[in-house]
């Protein structure tokens, strides 16, 4: 039986950034206070917490005098200053991807642009940009969401960095004929289309996918469904431990994939096994 690793996999540049920032604040301080998991890997964030990472879900939550951590989605205005007022030490892991969708917003709000996210107004990330605007702002998840009736000015367009490019053409494409100006930013990161893409390759050349990643990351689930929608047999696992045996018999080539959220010690634990099989 062969195996094959699909590249790229695994954690995105910003999330890795992440990461290393608060490890090395564990290391340096004990005890890091994060808002929100840092990463959507129940193994990852339980090696973390053994290290001393400890999660809070608000900003009021972060005790006075702490290290606190911002994790890659970011943070609104509001929250960070509440943080930084709070904490002697703030370790920002704001992605700069995010940070640039930020400034975008706050540029176009500045230039009187109602700023139009294409994104989930639940995302923490979504709920970040949006708190950097002052001025009107909306929220859509795709083209459905824009009335055909209404008549917006001037919009300022940009994206959550994880939306397909296709929604948002879908959605330019709508916005012209009930707007007059329309500036936008394409605030749309790749690492997540670059790792849907090696997965759809990846399926068309074995007889099954093992994927690993957290069951609580959407990224993760998203390769899953790719690899399905391609016909071939999918292992759903978070760990080597999980890898069915049964599964892999009569298999000649297996494919192996990681979610967004997927450190590498995990994906090292399965390609070692895979090895010794
Ligand atoms: S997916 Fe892109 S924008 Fe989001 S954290 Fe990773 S590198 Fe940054």
């Amino acid at each position: 039986m062969n195996f094959i690793v699909a590249s790229p996999t695994g954690l995105c540049f910003g999330v890795r950034r992440a990461i290393e920032r608060l490890e090395a604040a564990l290391k340096e301080y004990g005890t890091v206070y994060a808002l929100g998991s840092p990463i959507h890997n129940p193994q990852e964030v339980a090696r973390l917490a053994g290290q001393g990472l400890k999660l809070v879900q608000s900003a009021s939550e972060v005790p006075g005098g702490s290290v606190a951590f911002v994790r890659a989605h970011g943070l609104s205005r509001v929250e960070m200053r509440e943080i930084e007022c709070r904490a002697r030490v703030v370790i920002d892991g704001t992605c700069p991807f995010v940070r640039t969708a930020h400034e975008r917003a706050e540029a176009l709000a500045g230039e009187g642009y109602l700023v139009m996210i294409l994104g989930d107004s639940n995302h923490p990330e979504v709920r970040g940009i949006l708190g950097h605007i002052d001025g009107k702002s909306i929220v859509i998840s795709g083209a459905d969401d824009i009335d055909e009736r209404a008549r917006y000015p001037r919009v300022g367009v940009l994206s959550q960095t994880t939306q397909k490019e296709s929604s948002l053409a879908e959605a330019l494409a709508k916005l012209v004929f009930v707007t007059g100006e329309i500036k936008v930013y394409n605030t749309i990161c790749r690492a997540t289309i670059e790792r849907q893409e090696s997965i759809r390759k990846l399926a068309a050349d074995v007889d099954g996918v093992v994927v690993i990643g957290g069951r609580n990351s959407a990224n993760t689930r998203k390769l899953v469904e790719i690899a399905e929608s391609e016909g071939v047999s999918v292992l759903w696992i978070e760990h080597s431990g999980e890898l069915d045996r049964g599964w892999m018999r009569g298999k000649n080539a297996i494919g192996v994939a990681a979610g967004g959220s997927t450190p590498d010690w995990l994906i090292n634990e399965l390609t070692q096994l895979l090895q010794t099989l």
